[in-house]
């Protein structure tokens, strides 16, 4: 077990709360309980805040970019050596079903911070626009790029060190100081994290990780004036309440938010394919994926066809304990997590739709917060279970009348994150993947994700863009200076 997972990580010391307080981290899979993490306070965070704001002004660190990339390829490595009890927190604390750790819910963020690493070192830090003559006076001029300062970082629950490092490792790589507040569900994930990083060469005060069971933290992250940036993932509710307090000390604000992604099959597509990818989709991590596809749009005249297809994988798939190799639906997060999603499925049936598959808790299983593999048919776009994120493992099918209906549909939605379309014709998949308002799309299973590609979303999805050059960016400030030529 790695040591110093009831301690925060404050400008370089692993240090239990100042109240002495802790809360305690569950197995939602058991309803067990792990142990404690720091239970931080707002004194905590201002000391935090404190040694982000002095490590930024102060150190060396915002003009270095190879210690930069030192220090994180030193994270990578040190992460890489304790994957097997990293892994083996991961799938207690998140319920992360074991294959899942292979890739985002582990092991692709940790090396992607080499990705972070080698950009600071190529980055074009300072582009030579050449001579002009502005207002009659000949010129040199510069683009500079710099850090934006002191980062508060807030993440949810659901993937906790993809989140986490996609956040830390960019807003390192750009030279930034930060000050992470991780979800309250899984502390032990950042905790962890801290705990390695203290064993490398990141200096103290560089980056902060303030564990807290209050929400109350996150929310004065937002509004302190020596913070410079916040970078969001959570819900959309609480991100309009991030941008609005960060308004107040004009923050520049970067929001990874929900979803209701469509996954689209044309009707030249191999629908048992299709569906099958469909509803592996939606099991996967028990739907706790923000970019997860959770509207399944297929053609009216394949309905029945596609809804069988579906649900016979869903019920093959069913939920299972995180630890076996061969589970793609663990539990939910929380009871209260399940709560909500249950509340969806009782709508469901108030709208008037009906279970092709799943429909309550797996009567199997008496403990862990787990809810079946869930398809409702016979609703249409307009239904609240359609249109709300559930963030469960349920999927909603609904019937399109051709090509430009089913991206009508698709775009019908206040969300904008992802989505897939599938299709014998790559013309017409192209077509519809131009269309769809979304930050990711995927055609016929392509997979988008990873360190150098730009993840985020349009409309209440969010602002900004996390991963990739895109991603690095938001941590950049840009500066021009110009000397007579
Ligand atoms: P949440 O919004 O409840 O909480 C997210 C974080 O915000 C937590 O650390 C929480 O403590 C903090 N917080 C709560 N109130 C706050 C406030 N007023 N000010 C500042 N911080 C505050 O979300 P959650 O339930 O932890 O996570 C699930 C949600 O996250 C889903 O809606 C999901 O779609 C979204 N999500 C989005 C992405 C993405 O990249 N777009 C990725 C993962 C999850």
């Amino acid at each position: 077990m790695i040591d110093g997972l009831d301690r925060n990580l404050i400008d370089g010391d692993l240090l239990p709360a100042s109240s002495g307080g802790t809360f305690e981290t569950l197995n939602p899979a058991t309803e067990e309980v792990l142990g404690v993490a720091a239970d931080g306070t707002s004194e905590d965070l201002d000391r935090a805040i404190g040694a982000a704001r002095r490590a930024f002004d102060e150190g060396d660190w915002a003009r270095d970019p190879a210690f930069r990339a030192h220090c994180l390829r030193q994270l990578r490595d040190a992460m890489q050596a304790r994957s097997d009890e990293l892994r083996e927190l991961t799938i207690a604390e998140v319920g992360a079903p074991r294959f899942l750790t292979g890739l985002a819910q582990l092991d692709s963020p940790v090396e992607d911070l080499g990705w972070a690493a080698d950009l600071a070192e190529s980055y074009d830090w300072k582009t030579d626009l050449g001579a002009a003559k502005p207002a009659g006076v000949p010129s040199h001029r510069w683009v500079l790029k710099e850090p934006a300062g002191v980062v508060g970082a807030i993440t949810p629950w659901n993937f906790p060190h993809q989140i986490n490092l996609a956040k830390i490792g960019p807003a390192l790589a750009a030279g930034c100081t930060v000050v992470l507040k991780p979800a309250p569900d899984t502390p032990w994930a950042a905790a962890a994290l801290g705990a390695i990083a203290r064993e490398t060469d990141i200096p103290a005060g560089v980056l902060n990780i303030v564990n807290s069971s209050d929400h109350g933290i996150g929310a004065a992250l937002s509004t302190d004036p020596r913070v410079d940036l916040v970078s969001f993932t959570g819900s959309t509710a609480t991100g309009r309440k991030v941008m609005a307090s960060a308004a107040e000390t004009l923050k520049r604000v970067f929001l990874e938010l929900g979803g209701k992604s469509a996954f689209i099959v044309l009707d030249d597509a191999d629908l048992g394919a299709a569906t099958s990818l469909a509803a592996f989709t939606a099991c996967t991590h028990a739907g706790q994926g923000c970019a997860i596809t959770t509207r399944l749009l297929v053609p009216r005249a394949r309905y029945d066809e596609a809804v069988d297809a579906t649900a016979a994988t869903m019920e093959a798939l069913g939920a299972g304990d995180p630890n076996d190799a061969g589970t793609v639906c663990g539990p939910l997060i929380s009871a209260r997590q399940r709560e909500r999603v249950e509340s969806y499925l009782r709508l469901a049936i108030e709208e008037g739709g009906r279970f092709a598959a799943g429909g309550g808790r797996p009567p199997e299983r008496d403990r862990g917060f787990f809810v079946q593999p869930t398809l409702i048919a016979g609703l249409d776009n307009s239904a609240r279970v359609a249109r709300e994120e559930i963030f469960g493992p349920v999927l909603t099918v609904i019937a399109h009348d051709g090509d430009d209906d089913a991206v009508r549909i698709a775009n019908d939605s206040p969300y904008g994150l992802s989505g897939a379309v599938h299709s014998a014709d790559p013309d017409r998949a192209w077509a519809v993947a131009r269309a769809v308002r979304t930050g990711t799309m995927s055609i016929n299973g392509g997979v988008w994700y990873g360190g150098d590609v730009p993840f985020g979303g349009y409309k209440a999805s969010g602002i900004g863009r996390e991963m990739g050059v895109a991603g690095f960016e938001e941590y950049l400030e840009t500066k021009a200076i110009a000397e007579p030529a």
